[in-house]
C-alpha cells in the first residue's frame, strides 16, 4: 500500500469514502509520524485518541452508507491558539500553561462536524507574535527543510510554524493556521506548502485566542490548493457568537476550482519591488507572471502607493490591540497565578504577568500601551489608523485595473533559527509583503513556486478582492499546475 501519510485531504477523504483504506489506518499512520518527529517540536500536546475516535466514527458512517462530510476521515493538526474542549490550550505561553477550556472554538467545531479528527495542538509563536517560531514558551519549532550542505536547524516561519512544519514533514495532511499579519502565508512559503487567509470575517474568531482582533483570521494550511479549498469550506461560515463574522454564504470553493484564468487581469504592484528582496524571489515572481499569462490571464502593472507605510502602521495597530486583548491575563481568571506570600492584588497581577509572558509579548504590550497612552494616541494610533485606511483604498483603486494581485510572499527564504532574534526590526520585515492585505482584510494565499539555489522553498502570493477567495484559489491552482512543486524535505528527524 502507498504511504498514507503522503496523501492530502482530498485523497484521504475520497480514499476513505471509496473504501481504499480505512480512516483508522490513516489516523494510525499519522499518529506514528507525529510520535516519531519529536525533534521538530511541532506539537505542544498530541491527541492520538481524538484522531482515532474521529476515524472510527468515519469508518462506522461508511459502514452504514452515510455521508462522511467534507473532511470525513481526515486527521489534522490544530494550531494551539484555538480553544479545544478538554485539551490544553496555551497560545504557546506560560501564562496559559495548564488552561483546559470547557468549550470548543467555532472553527475547530466546524472541522469536527465535517468529519475531521485532531492529531494534536501545534506549537506557534507565543500569542501568535513572531515570524520564526522562536517565541514559544515550549521551545523553537524546526523546519523539516535544511539549507543544502548544512545541518543548521531552519525556521519554519511564524507564527503558524508548528502547522507549517507538521504539514510539510507529513505529520499531518493539513493544519489550521491563523494570520494577523502573515502568519499563514509566510510559514507556508518557508516550508513549500499552501496556505490561505480568507477575507476578514469568513472564519469565526470565537474561541481563538485574540492577538489583534481587527486583523486575526483563521485559515487552512495544506500541501495543495484543492486541499485548502476543501478545508476552508469546512472552517468558514457565519457565527452569531462573533460580532465581526461575515453574514455571507460559504461558496463551494472546491466545486468552483478552475485553472482557466481567461478574462482575468492580474496586477503587479510596482511598490513591491523592494530593496533587500532576494534575486531568486524576484526571478520566481517573473516566472509566476509567465505561468498566469499561460493560464489565460492578462498581466498589468499597478501601483499601491502606500505600501511602504503598511508595515509601520501594522506594528502600531497590532500591538495596540494586543495590549488591550492581553489585559485579561491577570492571574485571576486563566492559567498561571503567581501570588507571593503576603502579596496584594497589584503584586499578583505584576508577578503573574512578569512570569507568564515572554519577551516578545512584553515588547508588544509595552509598545501597544505606549501608542494608546493619552499623550501619544493621536501621534501614533490615530495616525496608523489613517494609514490603514489609505492602504485599503490603494487596493480599492487597484481593483479598477485588475482582479487579482501577484507578489512574492516574503522577501527572503527561510533563515537559520536564532540568526535573527537579536534584531526585531529585520524579523518584522519578513511580513512586508503580507501585511498590506491583512490591513485591508483581503483574501490572500501563498502557493509554493520553486526551490532557491540553497534548496529552500519559495512561495508566491495572490491577493484577491474581498469575498473573492475563488479567484485567489483558481490562480493558485494555475500556478500549482505549472510549478509542479513536488519537492519534499529529506527526512532527518
Ligand atoms: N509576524 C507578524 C507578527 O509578529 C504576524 C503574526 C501573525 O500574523 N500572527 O506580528
Amino acid at each position: 500500500m502507498t504511504d498514507l501519510t503522503n496523501l492530502g485531504v482530498k485523497a484521504i477523504r475520497d480514499g476513505v469514502a471509496s473504501g481504499d483504506f480505512t480512516a483508522r489506518e490513516v489516523a494510525e499512520a499519522f499518529n506514528a509520524n507525529v510520535a516519531a518527529a519529536a525533534e521538530l517540536n511541532a506539537f505542544i500536546v498530541t491527541t492520538p485518541d481524538h484522531a482515532l475516535a474521529a476515524a472510527d466514527a468515519a469508518d462506522a458512517k461508511r459502514a452504514k452508507g452515510e455521508d462522511l462530510g467534507a473532511m470525513g476521515g481526515v486527521p489534522i493538526g490544530m494550531k494551539d491558539l484555538f480553544a479545544t474542549n478538554g485539551v490544553q490550550t496555551t497560545a504557546a505561553s506560560h501564562i496559559l500553561e495548564g488552561f483546559t477550556p470547557h468549550y470548543e472554538s467555532t472553527v475547530s467545531q466546524n472541522l469536527w462536524d465535517a468529519g475531521a479528527g485532531m492529531l494534536g495542538k501545534l506549537n506557534l509563536d507565543q500569542f501568535a507574535m513572531g515570524s520564526s517560531n522562536e517565541t514559544s514558551y515550549f521551545g523553537n519549532v524546526a523546519s523539516p527543510w535544511r539549507k543544502e550542505g548544512t545541518n543548521a536547524p531552519m525556521s519554519p516561519g511564524g507564527s503558524s510554524g508548528g502547522s507549517s512544519s507538521a504539514v510539510s514533514a507529513r505529520l499531518a495532511p493539513a493544519a489550521t493556521g491563523t494570520d494577523t499579519g502573515g502568519s499563514i502565508r509566510q510559514p507556508a512559503a518557508f516550508t513549500g506548502i499552501c496556505g490561505i487567509k480568507p477575507t476578514y470575517g469568513r472564519c469565526s474568531r470565537w474561541g481563538v485566542v485574540a492577538f489583534a482582533s481587527s486583523l486575526d483570521q483563521a485559515g487552512p494550511m495544506a500541501r495543495s490548493v484543492e486541499d485548502c479549498a476543501i478545508m476552508l469550506g469546512a472552517m468558514a461560515g457565519f457565527d452569531p457568537k462573533d460580532a465581526t463574522s461575515l453574514k455571507a454564504d460559504v461558496p463551494d470553493w472546491e466545486a468552483g476550482l478552475s485553472a482557466d484564468l481567461s478574462g482575468k487581469k492580474v496586477g503587479i504592484p510596482r511598490e513591491y519591488r523592494m530593496e533587500g528582496t532576494d534575486q531568486a524571489i524576484l526571478d520566481s515572481w517573473e516566472q509566476g507572471k509567465e505561468w498566469l499569462r499561460d493560464a489565460g490571464a492578462e498581466i498589468v502593472d499597478i501601483s499601491l502607493p502606500h505600501t511602504k507605510y503598511a508595515l509601520p502602521a501594522y506594528y502600531i495597530i497590532a500591538p495596540a490591540e494586543a495590549s488591550s486583548n492581553l489585559a485579561r491575563y491577570d492571574g485571576v481568571r486563566y492559567g498561571l497565578r503567581d501570588l507571593p506570600d503576603g502579596a496584594g492584588l497589584q503584586d499578583m497581577y505584576a508577578e503573574t504577568r512578569a512570569a507568564g509572558f515572554g519577551d516578545e509579548v512584553k515588547r508588544r504590550i509595552l509598545i501597544g500601551t505606549y501608542v494608546l497612552s493619552a499623550g501619544f494616541y493621536d501621534a501614533y494610533y490615530n495616525q496608523a489608523q489613517k494609514v490603514r485606511a489609505l492602504v485599503a483604498r490603494d487596493f480599492d483603486q487597484a481593483w479598477a485595473e485588475c482582479d487579482l494581485i501577484l507578489a512574492p510572499t516574503t522577501p527572503t527564504a527561510s533563515f537559520p533559527l536564532e540568526s535573527l532574534n537579536e534584531d526585531p526590526l529585520t524579523m518584522y520585515l519578513n511580513d512586508v509583503f503580507a501585511v498590506p492585505a491583512s490591513l485591508a482584510g483581503l483574501p490572500a494565499m501563498s502557493v509554493p513556486a520553486t526551490l532557491n539555489p540553497d534548496g529552500l522553498p519559495l512561495g508566491l502570493q495572490l491577493v484577491g478582492k474581498a469575498f473573492d477567495e475563488q479567484s485567489v484559489l483558481n490562480a493558485g491552482l494555475a500556478i500549482q499546475q505549472r510549478a509542479g512543486f513536488h519537492h519534499a524535505p529529506e527526512k532527518w528527524w
